[in-house]
């Protein structure tokens, strides 16, 4: 049990150090891949970011080298000098013939670019030309939005791009009729007179959703890479590739359009899965991007910030000092860092479904050991049952047997017939006796006796009834208490002969044994037909005694042999009778086995 519980505590340790080591191998493959995937992905960005600035500087250049040349125009100089002149007359400007002569000398290269329209600015910001009247005499919009950038042109006499500002009327945008677009923007350059004095600005108004919504458009990148321009206060100047998003999470109005009209304010958490931010949309901070970008610091973030909807993306962003906005370039972090997120999942999957299996192996191999461990206790269980039963049974048959050699040990002594004691035993026991009184010089008597004329009981009565009787008497003497010490006996000593030892006794105990024996048998009154002894009808016994104190150079069958001399006196003197040997009585008899009649 204990093998089997350090075999386990093993099995688990290992299953535990190789797992450890696979999360860990894992662990470090996957920060690899995401260090790689997120320098690919900074890279791409601020490659991405770089070319689209690039490109929008060579648009503006473009833009501001084609406008440099028309404010270089005689006809243009000229028709300013005269437009200022009249600016500075009592005449109305929309009455000067030179404004309708500017307006058809400009018309054809405005539609050539697809422009919108044009400013002639004089020195004090009024507009002096214009497409539209309503402008004319009017502070100019430049000057009211972006005072300092036109202040370049005239003080510093550069041409100067202008990023969107609120456009004082909507642009007729031809794909997007319905959609009103507050947001214009300009390249201004001034227009210079003989002696290199700027006497004025002219501005043309550039359709910002063709010529720079459509250059950050081209940083859409995938699902979700978006680039965009911003100014100074973080307020978005290109379209947002969000529109739709923005305008189901109620930041725009239907119609509406992204440009001006969304600020990059961090909401605190994802609006597009429902967050709702608890400060006012006034009090929201910019976004991390539009924070450091705002203050004039370029840079990307590879590690994750909330963009404008809360999304988390991961960017790069760059400010222009000398265009005065900003471009970013961002992706949502989940499609940025896709390839990372995708091998993380297969690595989770691979090591759920590693530990899983490990774990059903442990399972497994737990439950195979309970069950052999519980084979194991049931057999052991079985095994006790079965060594208690067998040990139960050897101990059944210990006690028959002992049972049995008990029985037999008092077989092997007892006298089938009569239940007295046999002759064997009785020559054992005699012997040992005749020791230790021959030690102890104490006295032993043999009584020894016969049934008379048993040969006519037979004869007469059949040898069945011979048995009873035989058994009768053995069951007489039995209880006739003849024996009283341990180690006295009283055996039949061969066919219908009997014997009797009684140690340490003298002549007058013996000849009172000796004598209930012979009375007692007769008294039974086992009927005798033919017996002829002393006129009895009833079986009677004949009887010999000897007691004899000097056992010294005696055997034990001599003493035997002397009471039976005197049976056989006994059987002489009529039987029926008790005869103690006396030597001299039996001087003359013949010896025992000399009687006509012989024992068994
Ligand atoms: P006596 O008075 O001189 O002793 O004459 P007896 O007939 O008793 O003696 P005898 O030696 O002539 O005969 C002994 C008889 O005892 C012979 C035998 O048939 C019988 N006998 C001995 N043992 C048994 C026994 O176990 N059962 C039966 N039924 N008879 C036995
Ligand atoms: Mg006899
Ligand atoms: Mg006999």
């Amino acid at each position: 049990m204990q093998q089997i519980k350090k075999q386990n505590i093993r099995a688990i340790l290992l299953i535990s150090v190789f797992m450890s080591a696979v999360v860990f191998l894992s662990v470090i493959a996957l920060y690899q891949i995401k260090s790689s995937t997120t320098e690919q992905v900074r890279e791409n960005l601020q490659t991405l970011l770089l070319t689209i600035q690039e490109a929008h500087h060579i648009l503006v250049e473009q833009r501001r080298f084609a406008l440099e040349s028309i404010s270089e125009n005689e006809s243009v100089i000229k028709l300013t000098q005269d437009l200022i002149h009249d600016y500075q007359g009592d005449k109305p400007l929309v009455q000067s013939k030179y404004l309708t002569e500017f307006r058809q000398l400009l018309a054809p290269i405005l539609e050539n670019f697809g422009d919108q329209g044009f400013f002639i600015i004089a020195p004090d910001n009024i507009s002096i030309a214009s497409m539209r009247n309503s402008n004319l005499g009017t502070v100019n919009l430049i000057a009211q939005q972006n005072p300092e950038l036109l202040a370049r042109v005239f003080d510093k006499g550069e041409a100067v791009f202008i990023p969107p500002i609120r456009s004082d009327v909507p642009i007729n945008n031809q794909k997007l009729q319905r959609i009103s677009i507050d947001a214009t923007m300009f390249i201004v350059s001034p227009i210079f007179d003989e002696s290199l004095s700027v006497i004025a600005a002219i501005a043309i108004r550039i359709n910002p959703m063709t010529y720079f919504s459509s250059v950050t458009t081209l940083g859409r990148v995938g699902e979700t890479g978006e680039t965009y321009a911003f100014d100074k206060s973080g307020t978005l100047l290109t379209e947002s590739r969000f529109v739709e998003q923005l305008r189901k999470l109620s930041m725009l109005d239907y119609g509406e359009n992204s440009i001006f009209n969304i600020q990059l304010k961090d909401p605190g958490g994802n609006l597009l899965k429902g967050f709702k931010p608890t400060l006012s949309y006034e009090q929201l901070p910019l976004t991390y991007m539009a924070q450091q970008a705002t203050s004039g610091k370029s840079g990307v973030n590879t590690q994750g910030y909330r963009d404008y909807r809360g999304v988390n993306v991961i960017g790069a962003w760059i400010w222009d000092e000398n265009f005065q906005f900003g471009v970013a370039t961002e992706i949502n972090t989940q499609e940025a860092l896709q390839p990372y997120f995708k091998t993380r999942n297969t690595f989770i999957m691979v090591i759920t479904i590693t530990m899983i299996l490990c774990l059903l192996m442990l399972k497994f191999l737990f439950r195979v050991q309970r069950q052999f461990q519980a084979k194991i206790l049931q057999t052991n269980a079985d095994l006790e049952v079965r060594v208690l039963k067998r040990t139960s049974d050897l101990e059944d048959a210990k006690e028959a047997l002992s049972q049995v050699n008990q029985e037999l040990a008092v077989l092997a002594i007892t006298d089938g017939l009569t239940g007295l004691h046999n002759r064997r035993h009785f020559d054992n026991q005699f012997n040992l006796e005749w020791q230790r009184c021959l030690r102890d010089g104490k006295s032993i008597a043999i009584i020894l006796f016969d049934i008379d004329y048993f040969k006519q009981y037979n004869d007469f009565y059949g040898h069945l009834m011979g048995d009873i009787c035989l058994k009768n008497i053995g069951t007489l003497l039995m209880e006739a208490n003849i024996t009283k010490r341990p180690s006295d006996i009283i055996a039949r000593y061969g066919g219908e002969e009997f014997i009797v030892m009684l140690s340490n006794t003298n002549h007058e105990y013996c000849q009172q044994a000796a004598q209930a024996i012979c009375d007692n048998i007769r008294e039974l009154g086992v009927p005798h037909e033919r017996s002829e002894s002393n006129n009895q009808n009833v079986v009677t016994v004949s009887v010999g005694y000897i007691v004899s104190n000097q056992l010294k150079g005696l055997r034990p069958n001599q003493l035997v042999a002397r009471a039976d001399k005197a049976l056989y006196q006994a059987k002489s003197r009529g039987r029926n009778t008790v005869v103690e040997f006396f030597e001299s009585d039996h001087a003359n008899i013949s010896n025992i086995h000399d009687r006509p009649s012989e024992r068994k």
